[in-house]
């Protein structure tokens, strides 16, 4: 028995929903054409949607797990699992209004016609915020409806914000923060479960990898005390010799976050030679 998952066909998330299969070694048949496709070394069938249909199809059990955008996801309003969240299709679902007009606060939403392919989402944030707007549901080109007088604003996608800026419409509210989310159908027999696990515990560990780092440098002895205790590593530093006398390497795993920080006071501490490479997998 195989898990189903299904994917966005062709659009911003298909070659991350791939790439992401690929790193957790999963070697999936060329298919992007095909409706669907299979894994050659996992137990795993996959899918290629509309990103639309993925939360109906993961509901209705036809696929077991899905990736999509969270925005997505809280529009459709299934009955599924978020299982995972993945790092990749970040953007914000925001209202925006043509440039010249002023806008101090929400309140200026009050009776504007705002076009919207979110109107479950927006609906529920206006009420939220006590505001009175019409929403005009459209099903694409949002950006263009104030140019071509359908509506007075809009609530769309936005990343850069590049697509705004070219239609003459600044961005005055965040309704959203959204980025890809693996779902799953609720009632996953045992079997598949295992599966899902197995791939979900491969994710974990590309994640973990691309939050650390591996950190290799060269002390002095008498300061690796020092070095040492600005290095937590997984378990404790690896203290190797170097072969000019009085000296050593050191190497560790360092977080993201606290990258820049760890390094000046490596640096003032007398470490030299500092190298920092990149993780491919951490299993924990
Ligand atoms: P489909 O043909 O599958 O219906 P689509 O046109 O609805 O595709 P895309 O534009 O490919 O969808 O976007 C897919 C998802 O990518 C969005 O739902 C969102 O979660 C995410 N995304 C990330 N950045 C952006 C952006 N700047 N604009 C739109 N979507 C973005
Ligand atoms: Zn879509």
């Amino acid at each position: 028995m195989k898990l189903k998952i299904a994917i966005q066909k062709s659009g911003r998330l298909s070659e991350e929903s791939l790439r992401l299969l690929k790193d957790c070694g999963i070697d999936v048949n060329n298919g992007l054409s095909k409706l669907k496709t299979e894994a050659n070394n996992f137990p795993l069938e996959i899918f290629f949607l509309r990103d639309d249909d993925i939360p109906q199809y993961v509901e209705d059990g036809v696929a077991d797990i899905g990736i999509v955008g969270e925005n997505v996801l809280l529009e459709k309003n299934k009955k599924v699992k978020t299982v995972n969240k993945l790092g990749f299709g970040k953007c914000r679902l925001s209202l925006a209004i043509p440039k010249e007009k002023k806008y101090k606060n929400i309140k200026d939403l009050n009776g504007l016609k705002i076009a919207t392919s979110y109107s479950n989402i927006l609906s529920k944030f206006l009420k939220k915020q006590n505001v009175k707007a019409e929403i005009h549901e459209i099903s694409g080109s949002v950006e263009i409806a104030p140019g071509i007088g359908l509506a007075d604003a809009i609530c769309d996608l936005v990343s850069s914000g590049s697509t705004l800026l070219t239609n003459g419409l600044k961005e005055v509210e965040v309704v959203l923060r959204s980025e890809a989310i693996m779902i799953a159908t609720k009632n996953l027999n045992k079997h598949k479960t295992e599966i899902l696990e197995k791939l979900l515990f491969r994710i974990q560990s590309l994640k973990s990898a691309r939050h650390n780092k591996y950190i290799l440098l060269n002390a002095p002895n008498n300061k690796l005390e020092a070095i040492c205790k600005i290095l937590p590593g997984m378990k404790s530093p690896t203290i190797l010799p170097l072969s000019v006398k009085g000296w050593s390497s050191v190497h560790s795993v360092v977080e993201e976050d606290q990258f820049w920080e760890i390094i000046e006071k490596l640096k003032s501490n007398g470490a030299q030679g500092i190298l920092v490479v990149p993780i491919e997998k951490m299993i924990l």
